[in-house]
């Protein structure tokens, strides 16, 4: 590719619409990163200038941008078989994903349906339970029962899910029937007794109970007790209702076990995952379920889940996918953890310690604290910390007031100390006014 970096900017400016920005913003800064190569914890510009990625390209290089062998197995992959269809049709990368995901999985989840992203995962995942009711005895149950400022994708019946009204305004969603219930990450002793409430007094109606184990991820980095996932693993089963955990964020060693329900020690019906799944190399997605569930759908042909997508199960995701399994064992990326959290943890305390800031917050490689009285997504003093940061050499990513870090499971030790003292100089350049 032979384009000035000028040259870029100018044609995105003239033709590009980018996700989740306020374009006018944008356009007007006009100072985008144009990034060239990313490799391990750097994006580099074509400028020649080089970021530490606090935000692992957002929350899906959990070994790194470009691991050699996750690029090494794309290539192997693509040289063979690109994409082929997958209704019906079988291939080695589709059965060595799912025997290396059902091996890692919270016991009992022993099926496997692949998709292309996180809102599929979850979209999958909702109609199978309704689906599952449905023809299984139980019609009545249409309910869905998700948390406040929950964050579960973009698709259609997963966004009327969301509790973050910054990404409702302006569109009326009618689906599911849906009852958000207050969030553990704000107010854990509510929370309970409301989800032991609607499970006890309206269970029967319920088809699911849909969370984001133990970090609320896009809705604020909320995080909380393993105690709500035993409680909500209890309540659910006695009300017959299926639990579906999101590990699409916390999944692969984020939280610092594999899966963030492996604090909790519990297993749901249907477990969601993407982003680490493919290691930030492929789109790819699985929701797992048990034998139970998926015993569901057999008989007569009628009873079948018509769902998929174009390239469910496609090959070079999912080959991908199986190496990103291999090199999480191969390379012991979860013993790594600890000493990394432990540091990122310091850190966030010291920063959360500071006039303006508060709420400061850890668990395993994320850690998050909020700028100013209340947490809000409109917010511009997390945008004031990213652009003191890019100017030390880190891309962080907020939500808002809220400032996080994501980087890497596998960040080398001196990047990450590095990646922290700009985020400490940063948070302080801000809080003092002296950008
Ligand atoms: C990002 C995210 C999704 C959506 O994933 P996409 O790949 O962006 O569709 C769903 N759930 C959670 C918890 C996420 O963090």
């Amino acid at each position: 590719m032979t384009r000035s970096r000028e040259e870029i900017i100018l044609g995105d400016r003239r033709h590009v619409w980018h996700p989740y920005t306020p374009m006018g913003d944008y356009l007007s800064a006009g100072d985008p990163l144009v990034v060239a190569r990313a490799a391990g914890s750097r994006l580099y510009d074509s400028d020649g200038r080089n970021y530490l990625d606090a935000n692992s390209a957002w929350w899906t290089s959990l070994l790194g941008h470009n691991h050699p062998r996750l690029v090494q197995a794309l290539k192997d992959q693509a040289d063979r078989m690109c994409h082929v269809a997958f209704g019906g049709i079988t291939h080695e990368p589709a059965v060595l994903l799912a025997e290396r995901l059902v091996r890692a999985a919270p016991a009992g989840l022993t099926r496997v349906f692949y998709s292309d992203n996180g809102s599929t995962a979850v979209e999958v995942a909702v109609k199978m339970a309704l689906q599952f009711h449905a023809q299984n005895g139980a019609p009545e149950r249409t309910r869905l029962l998700s948390l406040e400022h929950a964050f579960h994708g973009e698709t259609w019946a997963v966004a009327s899910l969301s509790g973050v009204a910054a990404f409702r305004a302006g569109v009326e969603f009618s689906g599911p029937d849906v009852v958000q219930l207050p969030s553990p990450g704000v107010d854990e002793a509510r929370a309970l007794l409301e989800l032991e409430k609607q499970l006890t007094e309206h269970g029967a109606r319920v088809a699911a109970l849909v969370v984001e184990p133990l970090i609320q991820g896009a809705g604020g980095m909320l995080m909380y007790d393993p105690e709500f996932l035993r409680r909500a693993r209890e309540l659910t089963e006695a009300a017959g209702a299926l639990f579906i955990v999101d590990e699409v964020f916390t999944g692969f060693g984020r939280t610092g076990r594999f899966w963030a329900v492996d604090h909790a020690g519990v297993s749901p019906d249907i477990l969601c995952t993407a982003k680490g799944l493919s290691g930030g190399v492929m789109p790819f997605a699985a929701t797992l379920t048990s034998e139970r569930v998926f015993e569901g759908f057999l008989g007569d042909r009628s009873r079948a889940l018509y769902y998929g997508h174009t390239y469910t199960g496609n090959p070079l995701g999912a080959r991908v996918a199986a190496e990103t399994l291999a090199v999480y064992e191969d390379e012991a990326v979860l013993a790594g953890i600890p000493e990394r959290a432990e540091r990122i943890r310091r850190s966030f305390e010291r920063m959360g310690a500071r006039q303006g800031a508060r709420a400061p917050r850890a668990l395993g490689m994320c850690a998050a604290l909020e700028l100013g009285g209340e947490s809000d997504y409109l917010a511009d003093s997390g945008w004031r910390v990213s652009r003191a940061a890019r100017r030390r050499g880190a891309y962080l990513r907020p939500l808002g007031s809220v400032v996080y870090i994501a980087p890497p499971l596998n960040i080398s030790l001196p990047d990450l100390d590095e990646l922290l003292s700009i985020v400490e100089e940063s948070v302080a350049a801000v809080l003092g006014g002296s950008e």
